[in-house]
């Protein structure tokens, strides 16, 4: 009997929170270079949280929002991020079949997360993020590679990895230090997952990730947040231009098909 990841919705939904709360700890930690295993406290008063606090969201909402100690107010970050991981995990099992793919995935949309919320706060992409993030999905592809035989498949995603990062790198260059390192070293993971997909997928994560730049960028300036010089992190966009790929590489293929 074949069992899909779809077979499993309920395990899913419960491991999608799981994730959402690792990544709460990756954002919180990551950044400071703390260690991530130990347990988790109260921001405010630095108690201990019990386990049944620490139950995603749920957790959340039998403390209505505050700190079962000091009382104070728990930021809303915690159950956001830990229903938008759970929501976004959902997209690769249900869209996917094959385990490896689906894991592929799943990885970066924590990993992605993550770096995407860090990127916003904090202006960088960090190393002990990037660096991880572009081993286990080698690993995992490569196992989708030899259990499926697509070892061709394996050599586009690294072709794509490494063009896509030297892209990346080009930007990098000419605009100065305005696309930073970190953004290079996503760009090897994107070119990764993306191209194992296939080119047009590769295509369709940058156009994605320039468009929403650009928009945001646009917006900001007239909304007045922003002037020219505003450092907006790129991140968040290349995440999220990835992300939407499954949906977004289609219109790529018949843009790119016009003229034929
Ligand atoms: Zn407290």
């Amino acid at each position: 009997m074949h069992l899909a990841p779809s077979n499993l919705i309920g395990t899913w939904i419960a491991l999608g929170l799981a994730f959402g709360s690792f990544v709460t700890v990756l954002v919180a930690r990551v950044p400071g270079r703390q260690g991530l295993v130990s347990f988790s406290q109260c921001p405010t008063c630095n108690h201990p949280l019990a386990a049944k606090d620490n139950i995603p969201v749920i957790g959340f909402l039998i403390l209505r929002g505050k700190c079962r100690y000091c009382k104070a107010k728990i930021s809303l970050r915690y159950p956001l991020i830990e229903l938008i991981t759970a929501i976004c995990v959902m997209m690769p099992v249900l869209k996917f079949d094959g385990w490896w793919i689906v894991l592929a995935w799943v990885t970066f949309i924590v990993l992605g997360i993550a770096l995407a919320v860090i990127d916003f706060e904090h202006h960088r992409l960090p190393d002990r993020l990037t660096v991880p993030l572009f081993l286990i999905s080698l690993f995992l592809l490569a196992g989708d590679a030899i259990a499926n035989h697509h070892l061709h498949r394996l050599k586009i995603a690294l072709i794509s990895a490494i063009a896509l990062s030297f892209f990346y790198l080009f930007v990098n260059v000419a605009s100065r230090g305005g696309m930073g390192m970190g953004d290079v070293k996503l760009a090897l993971s994107i070119g990764l997952l993306t191209g194992y997909a296939s080119m047009a997928a590769v295509l369709a994560a940058s156009f994605g990730a320039f468009l929403l730049g650009s928009v945001v960028g646009i917006a900001m300036l007239f909304l007045g947040g922003a002037t020219r010089k505003t450092a907006v992190p790129f991140g968040p966009f290349m995440i999220i231009g990835t992300f939407l790929t499954p949906w977004t590489t289609q219109y790529v293929v018949s843009i790119l098909n016009l003229g034929h």
